[in-house]
C-alpha cells in the first residue's frame, strides 16, 4: 500500500500518518518526492484497512500497489533516485554518468595507487577494487582482505575517488560497511536474503549485483530487501547473465536498463568488463550501456592485466579507460548525460 500525502502536508502530518502505520503493526517508509511525500507500507500481509488512514489531516489518497517489489517501484517514487556523496561532485542517478573504475581485486599497494592516479585523471569518480573476492575456485586469490579496504580508503584521500568494494557476507560486511562508500553486494549474493536485509540496516548505499540468471523482477526484489529495511540508497548493476552464447564470459543484458527505467526509479550501472569477459569487448559495450541510457559504468581496469591475480583477459589498460571516458562522453549528450568533470579528450596513439 501507498499513502500518497497532498503537495502541502506538513512534516507533523507526515509523521502522524507514520505513528499511525506503526500503531497498525506495519513498517512506513516515508519517501520525499519532488511534489509530495509518498509513504510506503511494508509488513502487511493482505489489505491494509485504507478508510482510517484516508481520514487523517493531509493524505491525498490511499493507492494499492500491485507489483511485488513496492519501495523500488516506480509506483511509490515517481523521480528517479539521485545518490549523493557528501564533500564530493560524485552522485549516482540523475544527470550525471557515474563512473566506477579500478581492478578486480586490489594486489598491493603499488598496484592499487598506479590505477587509481590513472582513472582519477581520466575522469572516475570512482573506485573498484576487491578486498574479499568470491571465487569459483577455493584455491583462488581470494583477497587482501582488511589490509585492502585500508589501501582504499588512502586512496581516497588522496584521489579524492568514493571507494566501492564488495561485502561477500555477514562477517565482512560491516567492515566493509566502516570503510567503504558503496558496499557491493556481487552477483552470486543477489538472492542472500540474510546479507541483503543486513545491508538494508546500515546507512550506507548498497549497490546489487545481478545474478547470474535473475530475472528483472528478482533482481528488483533483492533491491526491495535491504530497502525493507530502511536503506533507500540502492543502485543496480547489470554484469550479465548466463545463457547459451559462448563467445563471451556472460552476456550482457542491455535490453533490462530501458525495462527497469520502466518500472523502477532506482539507478543502474553497467557492467562491460563481467559482462563480456573480454577486453577489446568492454569499450564497445560500455558505450552501447551509456547509449542505452545506464546511469553509469563499472570498469575493471588494471596497469599489467597479465599478471592480475583476478579477471585480467577483461581488464582494460589505463589508456583505453581514458579512451572509454572520451567517447562516452561524446555519446551522453545524446541522451541528456554527461560526465561531471567534462570530456577528457585523448590523444590517439602512434
Ligand atoms: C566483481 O565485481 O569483481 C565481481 C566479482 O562481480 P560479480 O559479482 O558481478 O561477478
Ligand atoms: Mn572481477
Amino acid at each position: 500500500m501507498l499513502v500518497v500525502m497532498k503537495a502541502q502536508a506538513t512534516p507533523e502530518q507526515v509523521q502522524a500518518v507514520c505513528e499511525h502505520i506503526e500503531l497498525l503493526g506495519f513498517r512506513p517508509h516515508p519517501l520525499p518526492g519532488a511534489q509530495r511525500t509518498a509513504i510506503g507500507i511494508t509488513g502487511n500481509q493482505g489489505e491494509v484497512d485504507r478508510g482510517n488512514i484516508e481520514a487523517l489531516p493531509g493524505v491525498a489518497e490511499v493507492i494499492r500497489v500491485s507489483k511485488a517489489y513496492k519501495l523500488a517501484s516506480r509506483d511509490v517514487k515517481p523521480e528517479d533516485t539521485v545518490i549523493r556523496f557528501a564533500g564530493t561532485d560524485a552522485t549516482i542517478g540523475g544527470s550525471d554518468l557515474a563512473v566506477v573504475a579500478g581492478p578486480c581485486s586490489i594486489e598491493s599497494r603499488e598496484q592499487a595507487f598506479a590505477i587509481a592516479e590513472q582513472v582519477a585523471a581520466a575522469g572516475a569518480q570512482f573506485f573498484r577494487g576487491g578486498a574479499y573476492k568470491p571465487r569459483t575456485s577455493p584455491y583462488a586469490f581470494q583477497g587482501m582482505g582488511l589490509d585492502a579496504l585500508k589501501i582504499m580508503s588512502e586512496i581516497r584521500e588522496k584521489f579524492g575517488l568514493r571507494i566501492i568494494t564488495e561485502a561477500l557476507d555477514s562477517d565482512t560486511l560491516e567492515l566493509v560497511a566502516e570503510w567503504a562508500d558503496v558496499i557491493q553486494i556481487g552477483a552470486r549474493n543477489m538472492q542472500n536474503f540474510s546479507l541483503l536485509k543486513k545491508a538494508g540496516r546500515l546507512r550506507k548505499p548498497v549497490l546489487v549485483k545481478r545474478g547470474l540468471s535473475a530475472t528483472l523482477e528478482e533482481f528488483l526484489m533483492a533491491a526491495e530487501y535491504v530497502m525493507s529495511e530502511g536503506n533507500y540508497e540502492v543502485i543496480l548493476c547489470e554484469r550479465g547473465v548466463r545463457t547459451f552464447a559462448d563467445h563471451a564470459r556472460n552476456t550482457l543484458d542491455l535490453s533490462i536498463v530501458p525495462a527497469i527505467k520502466r518500472v523502477s526509479h532506482l539507478p543502474i550501472l553497467i557492467d562491460p568488463s563481467h559482462g563480456t569477459g573480454r577486453r577489446d569487448s568492454v569499450l564497445p559495450m560500455a558505450r552501447a550501456g551509456i547509449a542505452a541510457g545506464a546511469d553509469g559504468l563499472m570498469v575493471e581496469v588494471h596497469n599489467h592485466p597479465e599478471t592480475a591475480l583476478s579477471d585480467g583477459p577483461q581488464s582494460i589498460y589505463p589508456n583505453q579507460f581514458a579512451e572509454m571516458m572520451t567517447e562516452i562522453g561524446l555519446i551522453a549528450p545524446i541522451v541528456a548525460r554527461h560526465l561531471p568533470r567534462g570530456i577528457h579528450i585523448v590523444a590517439a596513439a602512434g
